[in-house]
C-alpha cells in the first residue's frame, strides 16, 4: 500500500526475515527500508527520497503512526517492525544459515560493539567487518569497497535517515551485498549505549514520548508527528470525495 506517497510492504518480521535472508542469496542488491512516520513526513517535500523509498526492494512498517494507518486500511499487520528487532531475527538467521553480515555506523566504536553483543547471542554470526558511519561523502567508495573486500552479504547501514537510504542506493551495489538495510539508531540500542523504552511504553505506542524526554533536542524532529497526522487526516477527506473511501495514496 501507499501512505502519503510512500510504499510500505505491510509484512511482519519474520517474513521480512525470510525475504531478507533470500536476497542476501542472490545476485542483485535489494535494498530494505524501515520506514518511519518522520521519513514519510521528510518524503512529503525530498521527492529524490521518495523516489528511493519507492524504489526499495521492501519498506516496511517501524513504527506506530504508520501501523495504525496501514491497519486502518485493511492490513493484516500485528506489529510494527523495528530495526531493533529486525536486526536480532536476520542475525539469528543470518548464523544458522553461514550469511556473513556487516554493521556500518553509529559514532566510533559502536558498531563494533554492537558486532560483539550480537557474536555472543548468536555464537555461529559471521561478522565479516563493521566501522562507524562518520566518515566523508568523499570515503564513501572506499567504504563500500570495504565492505565488499569483507565479503559480507547484509548490511546493516545505521546512518540516520535520509542519510541510510541515499548512502544505500547509491552504494549497496559496490558492497556487493546482496541485502542492504537502513536501521537508524538501532546499533545504538543494540550495542548498549542507548535503551530502548521499557516494554510498557513500547506496548504503549508510546517509545516517541520516551525518547523525547531523554534526548529533548529531539523536540523539533517530533514535530513531524502531529504533522503526519494532520496530513494523513486530509488525505482520508480528499480520499472521500476522490473515489469513494479508498485513501489517495
Ligand atoms: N550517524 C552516523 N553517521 C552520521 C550521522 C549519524 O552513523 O553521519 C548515526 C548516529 O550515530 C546514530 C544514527 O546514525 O547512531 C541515527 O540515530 P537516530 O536515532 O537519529 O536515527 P533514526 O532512527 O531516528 O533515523
Amino acid at each position: 500500500m501507499k501512505i502519503l506517497g510512500c510504499r510500505l510492504d505491510a509484512i511482519d518480521a519474520d517474513e521480512a526475515t525470510r525475504r531478507i535472508l533470500a536476497f542476501a542469496q542472490g545476485a542483485s542488491s535489494a535494498h530494505v527500508v524501515t520506514l518511519g512516520t518522520e521519513m514519510v513526513v521528510h518524503a512529503q517535500a525530498d521527492s529524490n527520497f521518495r523516489r528511493i523509498v519507492n524504489g526499495s526492494a521492501l519498506s516496511l512498517c517501524d513504527t506506530a503512526g504508520l501501523l495504525a494507518v496501514a491497519r486502518a486500511r485493511g492490513a493484516a499487520l500485528k506489529e510494527r517492525v523495528t530495526g531493533v528487532e529486525l536486526i536480532e531475527h536476520v542475525c539469528a538467521g543470518a548464523a544458522s544459515t553461514g550469511i556473513p553480515i556487516f554493521l556500518l555506523g553509529g559514532a566510533p566504536g559502536v558498531a563494533s560493539a554492537a558486532a560483539a553483543v550480537l557474536q555472543g547471542r548468536y555464537p555461529l554470526l559471521l561478522v565479516a567487518g563493521s566501522r562507524d558511519g562518520y566518515f566523508n561523502d568523499a570515503n564513501s567508495d572506499s567504504v563500500a569497497r570495504d565492505i565488499r573486500a569483507s565479503g559480507a552479504r547484509i548490511v546493516f547501514a545505521g546512518l540516520g535517515f535520509p542519510h541510510q537510504e541515499e548512502w544505500l542506493a547509491a552504494y549497496l551495489p559496490q558492497t556487493g551485498c546482496g541485502a542492504g538495510i537502513g536501521v537508524g539508531g538501532s546499533l545504538d540500542v543494540v550495542s548498549g549505549n542507548v535503551r530502548r523504552a521499557p516494554a510498557l511504553l513500547r506496548r504503549g505506542h508510546l517509545e516517541w514520548l520516551y525518547r523525547l524526554i531523554k534526548e529533548p533536542r529531539r523536540w523539533r524532529r517530533q514535530l513531524a508527528l502531529p504533522r503526519f497526522v494532520l496530513l494523513v487526516a486530509r488525505d482520508g477527506i480528499r480520499s472521500r470525495f476522490t473515489n469513494n473511501g479508498d485513501a489517495t495514496s
